[in-house]
């Protein structure tokens, strides 16, 4: 096989989801946009609500069409980017719930689906997506008649416990919704992480389900191998791979292994990630390409078929890292060309 193969440890997934569960007493929803993270929105989906998520997160409606079909009737799914223009159809064919985020959206909502459930995503300061303070206050009370199922913000910095930001809007989100009878939810995996002030009545954790920073604890949920299609030896003063990036500094064993960044694994982790083998590392030598990585192997008694880059020895943010970026970003880079395999 040249193909890589991703493993998706489906267990883990819905352990961590489990763990994420407890560390509050309030529902715990689950965000399952951009396919499940990349992962595969209908068996992330399925294997959530088995382990007991009640409550699916989505960034635009066509997410939540797949989202209805691997769930069926029954669990409530979001789509934040709320009720646009064109959604109308796909919103009332496959029960979905839009997060209301502006005026135009509530005006619109309630002349083209009066009768049909919807929620508030409010602004309480990252400036990205939801309703303004003044706005809210002019329709506040219209909208409230109507029993949103659920009012909503988003932390612009939970990831970093000490920021004052997350305090300043803690505070903002207060003043929006004090004295209403509507659940709450201002917690995405950083803020579960903050304690129970931030909990309200349904946290939204994504990254953290899928084994990503800041939820240390994660199990790893993603694993990938990638076959070992050649093997050669170098003697000291070679050079391997595009722009002649790295020279062997003595007699080495040089493994090209069948990945690249066109399979999510970024040219700019080059030289400062490793394979591994077991619990052995083997480092990266030479620039990434866009099919092929080439490893030192020479510590190794044997080349092994496959290489592990992604798994229990190196995490989803050890690459990120690397990369200068996000495990979100890695997780939801992986792309198409891998053989996915999915474990229970
Ligand atoms: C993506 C997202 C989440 C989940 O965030 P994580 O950091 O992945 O837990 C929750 N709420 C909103 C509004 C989001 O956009």
């Amino acid at each position: 096989m040249t193909v890589s193969r991703l493993t998706i440890d489906l267990a883990a997934l819905a352990d961590n989801w489990r763990a994420l569960d407890a560390l509050s007493d309030c529902e715990t929803g689950a965000v399952i946009k951009a396919n499940g993270y990349g992962l595969g929105i209908a068996k992330v989906a399925t294997t959530l609500a088995r382990a007991g998520a009640r409550r699916f997160f989505v960034a635009v409606a066509e997410e939540g069409a797949a989202a209805r079909a691997a769930l069926g009737p029954g669990p409530e799914i979001s789509v934040y980017s709320g009720h646009m223009a064109d959604d109308t159809e796909v919103i009332a064919a496959h029960d979905l719930i839009p997060m209301l985020n502006a005026p135009e959206q509530v005006r619109r909502h309630m002349d083209r689906l009066p009768d049909h459930g919807f929620g508030i995503q409010l602004d309480s300061g990252m400036n990205r997506l939801g309703m303004e303070p003044p706005d809210w206050a002019v329709l506040r009370s219209t909208v409230l008649a109507r029993a949103p199922r659920l009012v909503m913000s988003h932390l612009a910095c939970a990831d970093e416990t000490d920021h004052p930001m997350n305090a300043r809007q803690l505070a903002e989100f207060v003043a929006m919704t004090e004295g209403m009878d509507v659940p709450r939810s201002l917690a995405a995996t950083g803020g579960i992480l903050l304690g129970r002030d931030y909990h309200f009545d349904v946290t939204r954790p994504g990254v953290g389900l899928y084994g990503g920073l800041p939820f240390a604890k994660a199990r790893p949920v993603v694993h990938v191998d990638l076959p070992v299609i050649q093997v050669r030896d170098v003697a000291a003063g070679e050079t391997v791979g595009y722009g002649n990036t790295w020279t062997a500094p003595q007699p080495r064993r040089i493994a090209t292994v069948s990945a690249g960044y066109a399979d999510g694994l970024l040219r700019a982790m080059g030289p400062k990630i490793d394979l591994y083998s077991g619990a052995t590392a083997c480092p990266v030598v030479g620039r990434i390409s866009m099919d092929l990585i080439t490893v030192d192997v020479t510590d190794l008694p044997e080349v092994p078929d496959t290489l592990e880059i992604l798994g229990n020895h190196q995490t989803v943010d050890r690459l990120a890292d690397a990369a200068g970026t996000i495990g979100y970003e890695i997780l939801t880079s992986l792309g198409g060309r891998y053989a996915r395999e999915y474990r229970e």
